[in-house]
Parts: structure tokens; sequence; C-alpha cells
């Protein structure tokens, strides 16, 4: 790794691959013989077509996307997505159900209460949203339109070790943490979304995968924006996409699939990467994960000393050393590590030594 380069642990935007960084920088005024840049190109032209509908297919390759479903490009972030999802899908019985599992679907959840008769059906607010909230079915609404999770807590660093189970109710899932982080059967779910910038790209760029028969449902008042039937009959080409992220997303894609080899590699590495930081909480005397370990995120590490004090000097001891943005969310306090895909194992290696050290200077 270039020596100026710093070990980047923020929750998003995140490291890209430095490999990508540099094939992008040596594009940047001229790419693949146009004469042009990337970020100068028409969004019609055929050589922005074999980017946009090149990074489509290797999606589909890489992540295993099912035939019957359709990738969207979009803008806005997974935040748009969660009006989004209600104005395509809340439009059959009008009700939904939805799990609080931490911030972001509980925000999920408030801004579908404006469209519909939408339900929380699990929480585990009360326990500071340490672990996922376990599931009764009974209080599952039958004939609900959809049923929402968001599959990795970003700010609490939980995440699902399951897929739940909600019959003939579609699953819609905000996996804008886990993205691309390991094999996913999207067949279980009617969507998964997210924001681009932990895994998959820089900022500007939200992915919408949608089983073809949910698309069509969207309500009158559906800003067209917003309507993912509309993204989908015009290409993600509806207006302009974003050019340059989309691009990187495909450089990303061609790193899973040929330098880390797919998806099952890149589960491997991320679960190494994530065990090897677990491993030393546990026994730490100092440091403390406060997750169910059942639960724990494989992206997002959470710790905590006992002190308010003592996370602040390790934070910025830390920075001094190359190992950045450690402060956990402004909710929550504390730290987090994000190790996301293209933290590589030695930054893993070199905080948790870090962290060694830090815990004998300062017991
Ligand atoms: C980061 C994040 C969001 C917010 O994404 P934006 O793209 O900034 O709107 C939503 N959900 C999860 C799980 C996230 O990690």
């Amino acid at each position: 790794m270039n020596m100026s380069r710093v070990y980047n642990f923020s929750a998003g935007p995140s490291m890209l691959p430095e490999s990508i960084l540099r094939k992008a920088a040596a594009e940047i005024t001229d790419y693949n013989g146009s004469g042009q840049s990337v970020m100068e190109m028409s969004h019609r032209s055929k050589i922005y077509e074999e980017i946009i509908f090149g990074a489509e297919k290797l999606m589909r390759q890489v992540y295993g996307v099912p035939d019957n479903y359709k990738i969207l490009f979009l803008q806005g972030g997974a935040s748009t997505q969660f009006a989004a999802v209600p104005l395509n899908l809340l439009n059959g019985s009008g009700k939904a159900d939805y799990v609080l599992s931490g911030q972001f679907s509980t925000k999920a959840y408030k801004e579908a209460q404006k469209y519909g008769d939408v339900k929380a059906v699990a929480s585990s607010k009360e326990d500071n949203f340490t672990h996922i909230p376990d599931l009764d079915k009974a209080a599952f609404t039958p004939d609900a339109d959809y049923f929402h999770i968001c599959f990795n807590n970003t700010i609490y660093g939980t995440r699902w070790s399951y897929i739940p189970d909600t019959g003939d109710v579609p699953l819609v899932a905000d996996i804008s943490s886990c993205f691309l982080s390991e094999p996913l059967d999207i067949s279980k779910f009617g969507v998964v979304y997210g924001g681009a910038q932990k895994n998959v790209a820089p900022a500007g760029l939200t992915i919408v995968i949608v089983r073809e028969d949910l698309l069509g449902k969207a309500r009158d008042i559906t800003p067209a924006m917003l309507d993912w039937k509309l993204a989908a009959d015009n290409d993600s080409m509806y207006n302009t996409p974003p050019c340059w992220s989309i691009y990187m997303c495909k450089l990303v894609l061609e790193w899973l699939r040929d330098e880390i080899g797919g998806m099952e590699n890149m589960k491997k590495i991320n679960e190494r990467k994530a065990a090897l930081l677990y491993a030393y909480l546990d026994q730490s005397k100092l440091f403390r994960n406060p997750v169910l370990p059942r639960d724990r995120s494989v992206m997002n590490v959470t710790f905590v000393t006992g002190s308010d004090e003592l996370n602040a000097k390790f934070v910025s001891e830390a920075a001094a050393a190359g190992l950045v943005n450690l402060k956990g969310h402004r909710s929550v306090g504390g730290m987090r590590a994000s190790i996301y895909n293209a933290m590589p194992e030695e930054g893993v290696k070199k905080l948790v030594d870090f962290m060694e050290k830090f815990e004998k200077a300062n017991s």
C-alpha cells in the first residue's frame, strides 16, 4: 500500500480498492481511446452504454441476481428509497410491516407512515438496538403489501444472521452496508436496495434490485423520478444517471470477480477480518463490544471503553497512527470500525496491534 494512504474505517463513504483507484486515475483523461473522461461523456453514447450495461451484466454475474429481477442504477441515496419503497409498493392493501433494528430502519418506517397503514412488528429499541429483534409471526400483517428490514445495521453493528420467512408477502431489505459483502440469495427478497458508498462505488449511486412482478404498482402520485418501472423501462436512463459512480461500480465488480475471485471468497476474507477484531475484543479488559454475539455485524464493529475520555483519546491517537474515522456514530458514541470489502486484512491487523498497545499503556 502507498505510504501516504491511511486505513479509513469510516462507515461511508469508505475505502475503495487501491488498484481500481489507480485504474480510474490512468483512464481519467482518456477512457479506452475515446479521447474523453467518463466524467465528460454523453450517457447516450455507445461507449457509455458499454459501461452501464457492462456494470449491470457484471452485477448479475458476480452477485447472482436472478433473471426475473431488474437492476436499477439510481440517485438520492438509500434515504430516498425509504419513500420510494412505499410509493412503489404500498398500493394494494395499503399496509406494510417494518422491523425496527436501528436508526435507518426507524427512518424508513417513519417515512413509510406518510403513505399508509404501516406497523412496527418488532423492535430492539429498548435494548439500545444491541441485537436483531426476535420475530413473532402472529404479529405479521397477512395481507401486507411488503415487509421491510434493514439487513445490516451500520450504526449499531448488528446484522440479520438469517433471511426471515414472510411467506407470500414480499420481503424488502435495505442492504446499504452489506451490499456485495457475501453471497446473498436474492430470490428470497422482493426488493433489495442500498446506497453504493459503503461497499460498491463512490457516493451518488443508489442501487435497487427488484423482482419484475413488483414493477408497475406505483401510486398515481409517485414522482416519475421515484418510479422503479419508469427507471426499468428506460434502462436507468430516464434522466442522466450518475455516470462516474456507475463506472466505478463496474471497476469494483471487476475487482470482485478477478482479484477477489467472487462472493464466496469475499465472504471468507470479510469473516476473517471481523473474527480478528471480535476475538481481540472478547479477551480485552479495556474494550468491549456491546452486541449480542449471534447478531454481530461482519462489516461494522462497535466497541467502547468504560470512559468517554479514554474513547476520545483512543480515536485521536489512532488517527495519528494512520487509522482514521474510528469514532462511533454521534447517536451512540464509543468507537466503530467499518471494515468493508476494500479494507485490507493488513488494516485490521494494524488496528488490533494498536488496540493492544493502547490497552497496555492505559491500564
Ligand atoms: C448509510 C446507510 C443509509 C443512508 O444512506 P444514504 O445513501 O446516505 O441515504 C441507509 N441505510 C443504511 C443501512 C446505511 O448504512
